[in-house]
């Protein structure tokens, strides 16, 4: 690295022009990664099974919900009333097509807000971005960063405005889908017993939607309280999305996980626990929120289109483009400037090993921001030191909280720093970490959501194509696509999310972007009268190929820190960030518009 910096004609800094020892941080990070790999990998997780699996029931409906089955020909069935689900089925009555149905296993649309209702919910991507749709439903998000009410108000709001209430079916969970090559028509069956026979299916399951837990010997002997946060129990916390959970007051919670949902969860239990204990195995990084209410002003010189605009310049910088503009100019972008202010004009000047050196010294002092936030923020050093994260910026996913450290300065808060190793044992009354029991009347999983597991488990139900092959079967040896939608063998069976697609860190803009394909395309096959177009096998394995090229994150991700972002370490390629386009998100939903605009569907077979 140095002799780049020495024979180049840019100025490099040079490990003594900088405040830290880059190597003494590289091998604190190898250091940290190491004691945290463990064997069983992503097999650690315990489903919700057994004396766990009514985490997977719904606790916002009232039980006995009965309805009529529905026996339907229609031309499009859409499986998730999530955003990605809502958003396909707008786009494709924009497109003209408006014969379909919405099945939601849920009460009501939101897919991830409706789950996640736990208190201090918010979402870290700036609700300006991440609320779709604004322009369309003439809304504007009350603060920067919106909290789960709000999102869920908008969800339910698209839901109205654009009629699609009158199209789903609630509290529906899809048994089967079957391809009838004859008719050129899925069967989907659910467990209302009814039948849809959809010329189209549009999978927009989500891609964290099953809950799981620590693989933890003795949860199951717990006596006490328990619940996952996507099931946070009001009834026994009191108090609502908001804080005030009152009831905890004689209470002793226990809180295992510390990421996203975590941070903004614990300063609640915080506040009202009569003790918490906080179990964590990595710390996460957590950097600034600084929330803030919208501006009027800045909303009346918003121009037509400014949220596209606005969404396409946050993914391009995300992307790595160095570019002058940056419109949200707010955490996630920040540390890219950081980068863009080291490689000043010099950009095209530089070796690739200049520029990574130059990369992972911006990273270095992004870092080393958060672990002095932490030394500002939280009194006790021994606290503070088990709080900072040693990782690169984006090994896991970055944090937002202004409440979050200053909880550690409660008298009622206990950090059990667990070394990187995870909770050891759990016992009838309490959780023990290293030989010692700390005692709970309640413990709140913070444990997240399987990422990894097979496709089929986590859309919870199988698919088969038009050999009757399933797609489990298909999938077996990983997800296996045509640009991430359409999949060999299962004609008219669109996928969205993180199916070997451009990923980016605002969902809701690339589900946008995803469901504008699909609709277009559904749009395109009925114009042409066709009945069914699947990708030609060898179109297939070439883009499995392309995706499977490693690419700046799969790189980067190597020497991360375990985690569902790296596949818990084994850089197999079922992490959550491993299958992503090489070029970045938007070189993929460029490419996607151009191979539309092109019009021959190349790679396609139209039947
Ligand atoms: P995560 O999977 O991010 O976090 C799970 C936590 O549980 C980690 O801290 C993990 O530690 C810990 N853990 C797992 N096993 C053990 C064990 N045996 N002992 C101790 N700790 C253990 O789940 P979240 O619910 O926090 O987040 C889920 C997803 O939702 C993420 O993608 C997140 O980004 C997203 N989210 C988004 C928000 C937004 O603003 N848009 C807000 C909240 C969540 P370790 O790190 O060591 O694995």
């Amino acid at each position: 690295m140095t002799d780049a910096g020495t024979q180049s004609s840019v100025q490099i800094p040079m490990p003594e022009d900088l405040d830290f020892d880059i190597e003494a941080l590289r091998r604190r990070y190898a250091a940290e990664r190491a004691k945290r790999l463990r064997p069983d990998a992503n097999d650690q997780y315990r489903m919700m099974a057994g004396g766990f699996d009514h985490y997977n029931d719904d606790p916002y409906v009232e039980p006995g919900f009965t309805r009529e089955p529905l026996h339907e020909d229609i031309d499009v069935l859409v499986i998730g009333g999530g955003f990605g689900g809502q958003l396909a089925a707008v786009r494709l009555q924009e497109a003209g097509v408006t014969d379909f149905r919405i099945v939601e296993k849920a009460g009501d649309f939101g897919g991830t807000w409706y789950w996640n209702r736990y208190p201090g919910a918010q979402c870290d991507i700036e609700g300006y971005l991440y609320l779709p749709l604004l322009e369309e439903a003439g809304y504007i998000p009350k603060e920067r960063y919106s909290f789960q009410p709000e999102i869920f108000a908008h969800a339910q709001r698209i839901g109205q405005m654009f009629n699609l209430y009158e199209r789903a079916c609630f509290q529906t969970r899809v048994r089967e889908a079957r391809w009838d090559d004859d008719a050129g028509r899925w069967e989907v069956t659910t467990d209302r017993d009814d039948v849809f026979r959809a010329r189209f299916v549009i999978m927009s399951s989500g891609p964290l939607n099953k809950p799981k837990l620590p693989g933890v010997a003795g949860i199951e002997d717990f006596k006490g309280h328990t619940f996952h946060t996507s099931r946070w129990d009001y009834s026994y916390t009191g108090g609502d999305t908001t804080g005030n959970l009152h009831q905890l007051h004689d209470k002793r919670v226990g809180i295992i996980g510390t990421g996203a949902t975590a941070i903004q969860s614990i300063p609640h239990l915080g506040e009202h626990a009569q003790h918490l204990y906080v179990f964590q195995r990595t710390p996460s990084s957590v950097d600034e929120r600084n929330n803030t209410p919208t501006n009027p002003k800045w909303v009346e010189k918003l121009k037509p289109g400014w949220q596209g605009q606005r969404n396409r310049n946050f993914t391009a910088l995300l992307d790595g483009i160095q570019l002058e503009d940056d419109q949200v100019r707010d955490k996630w972008t920040s540390p890219l400037k950081k980068l863009g202010d080291l490689l000043g004009s010099r950009d095209s000047d530089l070796s690739a090993e200049e520029r990574a050196l130059l990369a992972e010294i911006a990273d270095f002092q992004k870092m080393n921001e958060i672990r002095d936030r932490v030394d500002r923020t939280v009194a006790d050093t021994g606290t503070a030191e088990a709080l900072k994260p040693w990782f690169g910026q984006w090994c896991k996913r970055p944090t937002f909280n202004d409440d979050y450290l200053p909880t550690f300065n409660r008298p009622n808060v206990t950090l059990v720093d667990t070394g990187g190793k995870g909770v050891e044992r759990v016992t009838e009354h309490g959780v023990v970490v290293d030989g010692t029991e700390y005692p709970v009347d309640c413990l709140v999983f913070a444990t997240g959501f399987e990422v990894g597991t097979a496709y089929v488990r986590r859309a919870e139900f199988d698919m088969y194509g038009r050999d009757g092959r399933s797609l489990d079967d298909a999938w077996a040896g990983g997800m296996r696509t045509f640009h991430g939608f359409l999949s060999h063998g299962f004609p008219n069976c669109f996928h969205m999310g993180l199916t070997q697609t451009g990923v980016t860190a605002n969902f809701t803009y690339m589900l946008n972007l995803q469901s504008t394909h699909v609709a277009q395309l559904v749009a395109e096959v009925k114009r042409r009268g066709s009945t069914a177009i699947e990708p030609t096998p060898e179109a297939e394995a070439e883009w499995v190929r392309i995706m499977s090229l490693p690419n700046a994150m799969t790189e980067y991700q190597k020497a991360c820190t375990p985690g569902y972002y790296n596949g818990e370490g084994t850089n197999e390629g079922r992490g959550f960030l491993q299958t992503t386009y090489p070029e970045g998100a938007l070189a993929f939903y460029d490419m996607l518009a151009r191979w539309r605009d092109e019009g021959s569907f190349e790679g396609l077979v139209v039947r």
